[in-house]
């Protein structure tokens, strides 16, 4: 090689060094084309090199292949390389001379070798950042993480193109129980599918990313909003590869704009916005949508301070046992109580509904439950040591219960403590929404039952009533909700009447006990009794009653029927 050469060939080797290190998204064009004059410069018609993830790939001979140059010579294969890296993956790199070219010299086979040899260096360490970056920023199953949500808020917010942007946090909904539908092969194709559907809405310039199981976060222009949340609302989704079967899939979903003056600094100055709503929207009835506002940061206070008063406020005695009567609509005698919680807080009652719900976000409420049943339990038990009227009392057991697995146990030893017998117990407990929790609450109910306590479902016909909830758990009685005892001026053929009365005969058919709640007139007393519904519970008898007006009532034991004529 001359000297002139031998300058050109160290001046390319400096423009590959810079190639090499060049993050720029164009390096690899970069590369080849000092590659290109390197090879032109050696005598070389074409370079190609192939990278395989494992010695196994490259046995079935499944790898990329990468051609760095080609003159278009009629070739053969000059020299050959191939390195395997520490992490096993495999390079080769493979050198063509046109046809008729004399041999390369010693120098430049030297030369050669070394090229071929930082590029297979590059080729690999290239892959090995791919790959690391699949790792970090994308989940097993391929969808981006929430490493990458985090990266996009930052780049954006460093641009200064984050403020105004629509963010949204959303679970399927039901999703355990579409895999059972349609297996989880289908399953998996769905959740594909519905996903590219919202990729799709969100653009090439926002992002959705999986957050774990089947929830999702996405960050896109505020102009996207409604065709994302249209098909959040729901959209038919195929679960075949040949996209002929189709499931409907939809979602619970929390929404915040990001305002005009919003700062990023940390992942969960969107998270914690975003969070409650979509928990809002999961449990709270109709609304499957919940967009945030400023209102909710006071209540998330409000959260807040209830969560820290609580243990003080439990150990300070504060929650009392209200009882509200439950009565024999044909005797007017009070055959049953039920424990009804109260704060008394600062002389002021706080309603249930301001703190239970607030309590079971976590497990709080299980403490307070337990309370409510030994508060009972010491009733009765002085009640009976006292030789007075006793009634069965229930109390209400929040569903949160149902991860405890000694649950039974728990209750049990309460009433046992308390040398009560079982048979002034009930359990009231509500319907549930998922099927793990219905086997738990099966086993629960089973249990209690062997106890010889008795169970009731409250609240029937609110939520996700099913048939099967009553057909497969031995219950002793259901509690009709209000929502399904027809009102005063509702006519006889209203759906709130029918239901009613059939709710009610299949409770009969089934040998269970009803009870009607929040009977308020003496004309609903009347549809009970026309529907042979003969227990009650209701403002029209009582409100839930402190303890000592709830033990005079007792004493006197007896309503005076208005509609005796019965
Ligand atoms: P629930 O178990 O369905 O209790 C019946 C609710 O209906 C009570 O509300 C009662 O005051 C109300 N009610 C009774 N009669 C009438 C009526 O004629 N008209 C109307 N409009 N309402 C009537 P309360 O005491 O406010 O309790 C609300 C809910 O809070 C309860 O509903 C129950 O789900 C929950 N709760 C109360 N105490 C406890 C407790 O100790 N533990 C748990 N886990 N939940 C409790
Ligand atoms: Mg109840
Ligand atoms: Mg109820």
């Amino acid at each position: 090689m001359d000297n002139e050469k031998l300058l050109q060939y160290y001046v390319l080797l400096e423009k590959l060094a810079d190639a090499m290190f060049d993050d720029s998204p164009d390096n690899i064009e970069k590369l080849k084309k000092v590659l290109a004059q390197l090879c032109k410069l050696l005598r070389i018609s074409k370079g190609v090199t192939r990278y395989f993830k494992s010695p196994a790939h490259e046995a079935r001979d499944k790898g990329d292949t990468i051609v760095c140059y080609d003159s278009g010579e009629k070739s053969v294969i000059a020299m050959e390389m191939r390195i395997v890296t520490r992490t096993l993956s495999v390079a080769h790199c493979m050198v063509y001379m046109a046809e008729g070219e004399p041999p390369l010299e010693d120098d430049e086979k030297e030369k050669v070798k070394r090229i071929m040899r930082a590029t297979l260096n590059y080729i690999t360490r290239n892959r090995l950042q791919d790959y690391v970056e699949r790792m970090t920023f994308f989940d097993d199953a391929g969808y981006p993480n929430l490493q990458s949500f985090t990266r996009y808020l930052s780049q954006h917010a460093a641009d200064g193109t984050l403020a105004g942007q629509t963010t949204v946090h959303f679970n399927l909904r039901h999703f355990t129980l579409i895999n059972q539908e349609i297996g989880r092969n289908g399953g998996d194709i769905a959740m594909r599918n519905y996903y590219d559907k919202i990729a799709a809405a969100v653009g090439e310039g926002g992002i959705v990313c999986r957050v774990g199981g089947d929830s999702f976060v996405a960050a896109f222009a505020h102009d996207r909003t409604e065709a994302v949340l249209d098909i959040l609302r729901g959209a038919p989704t195929a679960y075949d590869l040949q996209n002929t079967k189709r499931i409907m899939v939809s979602a619970c979903v929390g929404v915040f704009v990001l305002p005009e003056d919003f700062e990023f600094r940390t992942l969960s100055d969107v998270m914690d916005k975003l969070l409650p709503c979509s928990r809002a929207a999961r449990d709270g009835g109709q609304e499957t949508i919940v967009v945030y506002n400023n209102n909710m940061a006071a209540g998330k206070e409000k959260v807040m301070r209830i969560q820290q008063l609580f243990p003080q406020a439990l150990e300070n005695g504060e929650f009392k046992v209200f009882y509200q009567p439950k009565i024999d609509i044909e005797t007017g005698e009070i055959v049953g109580a039920e424990a009804l919680c109260r704060w008394i807080r600062e002389d002021r009652i706080v309603p249930p509904m301001e703190f239970i719900p607030v309590l079971e976000q976590n497990t709080d409420i299980c403490k307070l439950d337990f309370h409510m049943l030994e508060m009972a339990c010491k009733d009765i038990r002085r009640w009976l040591d006292e030789g007075k009227q006793v009634v069965r009392v229930s109390v209400n057991l929040s569903r949160k219960h149902m991860m405890d697995v000694d649950l039974l146990e728990h209750i049990l030893k309460i009433i046992d403590d308390n040398n009560v017998p079982h048979e002034y117990i009930e359990i009231e407990l509500t319907e549930t929404t998922t099927d793990v929790e219905f086997k738990d609450l099966k086993r629960v109910v089973n249990g209690l039952q062997r106890a010889g306590i008795y169970t009731s479902v409250d609240d029937f016909g609110m939520g996700y009533s099913s048939l099967k909830l009553i057909r497969e758990i031995p219950w002793n009685v259901l509690k009709v909700d209000k929502s399904f005892l027809p009102v005063d001026n509702d006519s006889e053929q209203s759906t709130r009447s029918i239901m009613f009365k059939y709710v009610v005969a299949m409770a009969r058919a089934l040998g269970l006990e009803t009870i009607a709640e929040g009977v308020e007139t003496e004309n609903q007393v009347d549809i009970l009794r026309n529907n042979r519904c003969s227990l009650a519970q209701g403002f029209l008898f009582d409100k839930p009653l402190p303890l000592e007006q709830f033990e005079d009532r007792l004493e006197k034991h007896r309503y005076e029927m208005k509609s005796d004529h019965h």
